[in-house]
């Protein structure tokens, strides 16, 4: 891609569009900007960011759009509803959606526009909010080759260089995302599980956390991901459990459209469907781990240390 650097329309300036926005922005990529709340973009415009009404007007001033949504239904309304990024967009102009998704829109999108020649590519995340900020995000793309290599740099500008990853064709980078946050939210139950089944029987928590970090039953989720609850009660607000449960009833949708039973990414889901009906929509993803604790009585901390003491 050749400089000057592309203009780079963008529709939804939440928890992670907000990150990424700001660090298209640091990287000295133009940007139009739009969202239902228009408080979240006051900082991007002050960098020089340009606001627009509708996600059409976006994608009629941008060289390129991408999408940063909730839902499908979310993606579809700003892409194909009345003032969407179809009515804006140029032929031959270039969609990519980041949001959490799944491919029935943007097929639909390529069948109604079959003959405009659009670009479109699947370019989801993870990394949460804190990546997003950092511009540290891991990226898997589903699209053409050249269409990756050629929007490289606007990639690099949001996420790790070593792990944007192009991983097949149209509506792979969906899939590989839900597999990755179904395989993250098992093991947050399955560690809640145990930790509350062991702490219930008497044994300290941590050292029952450092035995399942010694043994062949360790996973990045005890080793790393458990501590922020276990040592600062922290459930990652900046992933609304709703949205959690969003993606578990995609994920085994996509299972059930590709006919492979998945009983345990079911419970999964219902688990995470019982915590959002006790915390609410707007909870922590990580707030299920607290219907265990509920089970054990108390929060599940691991004692501060004390100094010298260790
Ligand atoms: P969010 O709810 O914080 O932000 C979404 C933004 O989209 C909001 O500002 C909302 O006003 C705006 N919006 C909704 N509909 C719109 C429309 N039609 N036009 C314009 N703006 C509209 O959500 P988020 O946490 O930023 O998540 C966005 C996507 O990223 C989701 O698909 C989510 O699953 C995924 N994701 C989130 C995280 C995370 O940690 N938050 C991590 C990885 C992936």
């Amino acid at each position: 891609m050749s400089d000057p650097r592309p203009t780079v329309g963008f529709i939804g300036l939440g928890s992670m569009g907000g990150g990424m926005t700001r660090n298209l922005q640091r990287a000295g990529f133009p940007l139009v900007v739009t969202d239902l709340r228009p408080e979240s973009a006051t900082e991007l415009l002050a960098g020089g960011a340009v606001w627009a009404d509708t996600a059409a007007q976006v994608a009629a001033a941008s060289d390129l759009v991408i999408t940063m949504l909730p839902t499908p239904r979310h993606v579809a309304d700003a892409v194909s509803g009345p003032n969407g990024v179809l009515d804006g967009i140029r032929d031959g102009g270039t969609w990519i959606d980041m949001s959490t998704s799944v491919p029935e829109v943007a097929d639909a999108v390529r069948a109604a526009a079959a003959d405009r020649g659009l670009r479109i590519l699947d370019a989801p995340v993870s990394g949460m909010s804190v990546g997003a900020a950092n511009g540290m995000l891991q990226i898997f793309i589903g699209g053409d080759a050249d269409d990756v290599a050629r929007l490289r740099p606007v990639f690099e500008a949001m996420g790790d260089p070593e792990r944007i990853l192009h991983v097949g064709g149209h509506g792979a980078g969906y899939a590989v995302k839900l597999m990755i946050n179904q395989l993250w939210f098992s093991h947050l139950v399955a560690t809640a599980e145990v930790l509350a089944v062991g702490v219930k029987a008497g044994v300290d928590l941590g050292v029952l956390r450092d035995a399942l970090v010694a043994s062949p039953a360790n996973s990045n989720f005890v080793e790393h991901d458990v501590l922020s609850i276990l040592e600062r009660g922290d459930y990652d607000e900046g992933f609304a459990l709703a949205l959690a449960c969003k993606d578990l009833g995609l994920s085994v949708d996509l299972a059930r459209a590709v006919n492979v039973p998945v009983e345990l990414s079911g419970l999964v889901e219902q688990v995470f469907r019982r915590a959002k009906a006790s915390y609410g929509d707007r909870a922590g993803e990580m707030t299920p781990f607290q219907l265990y604790e509920d089970l054990v009585g108390t929060p599940l901390r691991l004692n501060p240390v004390e100094e010298g003491v260790r």
